[in-house]
């Protein structure tokens, strides 16, 4: 095994860095680096081994993004456990106009080659990929031809059996290096844990690793536990909370499916929509699930942790806990995928007085008590190696643990189980059972449990606990947004944002779901809430205005600035003070007269005021119809058209409102499909613009 020589780390140099936040703010659109991204990329771009521990929605994404473009000539590889994960990811980077693609085994074999064939020849820059994927010869075979310059793991906690979402793929991961070149690797978790930590770094076979572990503190998320005394109460207090999100993102977790299964229906018999999502249903409707909320048709889920890291929405405002979880990291995992975008969002625990007792269950289930394995592989010997059904086995009708216990004799190679039958392989193994190991396991998963039902009872600052308990001791003794420090819940906070702001963003909200419903992509691929929310406060009116909002960079500029400006530029009069004093606080400054339009719309504007129609236009412009299309529906989202008919017949738009029904207006391809390929792609383009502004 040859060691790959440490690279110069010149690109530690400012100059390295330089370059990282010029491809922060104009791909990615940020203005400054979140704490921690600095550090773990100026380690990846000197070519050492990284660890980065940074929390869920800490912004861990970008610190391989980054490294990758700057990367000249050289590919950087993504391992990431979950297709969705990864379908998102790269739809957000090509919104970004980033080169990127992923390969899975659902792709045809002829997509797959082609893919590898741009990675060989360097058209893309990031490729993502599950475990699996590394136990594909042909992959593998595709790989040799390419220079990877950098392997990034992705939610790496997954190689830890300590963890709580093991996946036994990740496990090859460790060999992979060698096999690509031996490229650096860093390695991504949200997992405070340091025994996953150490994992980790011994799994991977990190060199000599960086570990950077950014604060935890989610200043943005309000914790609060909330005690109640009976199931019902429980139900009811979430319902409650509930009703105070309009039309917002909620997760509800619940620990069983059964629990899943009965707030769902205690929900949407109290009037609130809602979906749920568990393991024991099919694959397609845990898709159509998951699809459904990350494109804001469905708000409200209730799940049990199977709706997981899949999740990477970032205006999930609202994360509430029906039964406790198993652990505080599981805790703080979950609760934190509310508000990734950094805006204000609540985490609230139920804990009622049964939900030890649920866990401890499942901690005997899962973890067997050495004694009780020993004693089944006795009594398995005694039958001298005949099979025996599974409840010879037990000792009582009901034994929590016993599927676990064969499982662990049949790892060690003492048992074997066919469907109930099971019989022992060897008489004298005893030695063999590992019972220090399952007794650590054990011991483990109780010590967890007691911290997550510490966090439940706490009577002071919760944030302060959480902290102190992933090693933070610098926290503060009183976070002043938490239940205890008497916080209210940020859903029923005054916002000080005024009418006409709030107004100006829910009219982003809708113009970037006309977008993503086009594209096929979730809202916040297009823009997320954090984004939207800025430009609301600062109504640009012009390009550079429009580029100083926070996640609006050159490529998302170029295909939808016009569009965002046009509705910006239309309420801007109205948001700026007759006095010119900035309207609130931390608004920048906002031109004192109503901004003209961009030029190109403005010509768009005009020709269509001396009545010609989109194909007119067109010609006369020398630009694609479908351009043109673009420009007027932005138009009409703006609200500098409000007479469509000369763009789009009566007839026309009584289908299209026919089709739509009362619901939201869908996507354009669907509604293509409804309405059928006999109306022009550009009329049906406008015809939903216009129904899309006149739903707000
Ligand atoms: P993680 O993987 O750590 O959970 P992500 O990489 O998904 O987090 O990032 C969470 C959100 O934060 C995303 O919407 C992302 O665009 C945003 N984000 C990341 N870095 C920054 C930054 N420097 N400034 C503003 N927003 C950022
Ligand atoms: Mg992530």
């Amino acid at each position: 095994m040859s060691v790959p020589e440490l690279r110069e780390s010149s690109t530690r140099s400012p100059a390295g860095l330089a370059a990282a936040s010029t491809v922060l703010r104009e791909v990615f659109g940020f203005a400054s680096f979140r704490p921690g991204q600095e550090a773990v990329i100026s380690a990846v771009l000197s070519g050492r081994d990284t660890l980065a521990v940074m929390p869920t929605g800490g912004g861990k994404s970008v610190c391989y993004q980054i490294p990758a473009l700057l990367q000249r000539g050289g590919l950087t590889l993504v391992v990431s456990p979950l297709l969705a994960l990864m379908k998102d990811q790269v739809d957000a980077l090509r919104a970004n106009g980033v080169a990127c693609a992923a390969v899975n085994s659902s792709m045809g074999l002829e997509m797959q080659a082609t893919t590898m064939r741009d990675a060989a020849e360097g058209r893309i820059q990031l490729l993502y990929v599950a475990p699996e994927r590394f136990g594909n010869g042909a992959f593998v075979a595709a790989l040799r031809g390419v220079r990877v310059s950098l392997l990034a793991i992705d939610e790496a906690h997954c190689i830890s059996q300590w963890g709580h979402d093991f996946r036994p793929s990740y496990r090859e991961l460790g060999a992979v290096r060698d096999r690509i070149g031996g490229p650096p690797i860093v390695a991504l978790t949200a997992t405070a844990d340091p025994l996953v930590r150490d994992d980790i770094v011994q799994r991977l076979g990190l060199r000599n690793p960086e570990v950077h572990v950014a604060g935890f503190d989610r200043p943005n998320l309000r914790f609060e536990v909330v005690a109640v005394g009976t199931k019902k109460a429980k139900a009811e207090g979430i319902a409650a909370r509930l009703k105070t999100i309009k039309g917002e993102s909620a997760i509800v977790y619940c620990g069983t499916r059964k629990n899943v299964e009965e707030l769902t229906g205690f929900l949407q018999r109290n009037g609130i929509q809602s979906a749920r999502y568990h393991a024991g249903m099919e694959d397609a409707d845990r898709r159509r699930i998951q699809e459904a909320f990350a494109r804001d048709s469905v708000r409200v889920i209730v799940a049990t942790n199977a709706f997981g890291m899949g999740i990477d929405k970032p205006d999930v405002r609202m994360v509430l806990h029906h039964d406790l979880p198993d652990s505080l990291e599981s805790y703080y995992q979950e609760a934190g995928r509310a508000g990734r975008d950094g805006e204000p969002a609540d985490c609230v625990l139920f804990f009622g007085p049964r939900d030890r007792g649920l866990r401890e269950f499942f901690i005997e289930q899962s973890h067997p008590e050495p004694s009780m394995v020993v004693g089944i592989y006795r009594r398995l010997v005694e039958f001298g190696g005949n099979r025996v059904h599974v409840r010879e086995l037990m000792d009582k009708d009901d034994q929590p643990g016993i599927n676990a216990a064969i499982q662990v004799l049949a790892d060690s190679g003492l048992a074997e189980r066919r469907g109930y039958m099971v019989r022992a392989l060897r008489p004298d193994g005893e030695d063999a059972i590992d019972t220090a190991g399952l007794e650590a396991h054990r011991a483990h998963a109780v010590a967890k449990l007691d911290a997550m039902e510490r966090y439940a009872r706490w009577q002071t600052c919760l944030r302060a606990q959480v902290l102190r308990y992933f090693g933070d001791e610098t926290a503060a003794l009183a976070c002043g947004n938490c239940g205890p420090c008497v916080a209210p819940p940020v859903a029923t906070r005054e916002t000080g944002v005024s009418g006409d702001e709030e107004a100006l963003f829910q009219q982003l909200r809708a113009v970037r779901k006309h977008f993503a419903d086009e594209a096929g992509v979730p809202p916040f691929v297009i823009f997320n809430d954090a984004s939207l929310r800025d430009m609301a406060r600062r109504a640009p009116r012009t390009r550079l205005e429009m580029l100083n909002v926070s996640g609006v960079g050159q490529v998302k500029f170029q295909k939808y600035g016009e569009a965002f400006l046009a509705v910006t530029k239309a309420a801007a009069p109205r948001l700026a003070p007759a006095t010119g004093e900035a309207a609130s606080g931390t608004a920048g400054r906002r031109p004192r007269q109503p901004g003209a339009l961009a030029p190109t719309l403005e010509e768009t504007l005009r020709l269509y005021r001396q009545g010609l129609g989109v194909r007119a236009i067109a010609k006369t412009r020398g630009l694609a119809p479908g351009t043109i299309a673009t420009q007027l529906a932005a138009l009409i989202l703006g609200g500098q058209i409000d007479d469509i008919s000369p763009l789009v017949r009566p007839e026309t738009l009584a289908r299209v409102k026919a089709a739509v029904g009362e619901g939201p207006v869908g996507a354009l391809g669907a509604l293509r499909e409804q309405i059928g390929a006999d109306v022009p792609y550009e009329e049906l383009h406008l015809a939903r613009a216009y129904l899309t502004r006149q739903r707000r």
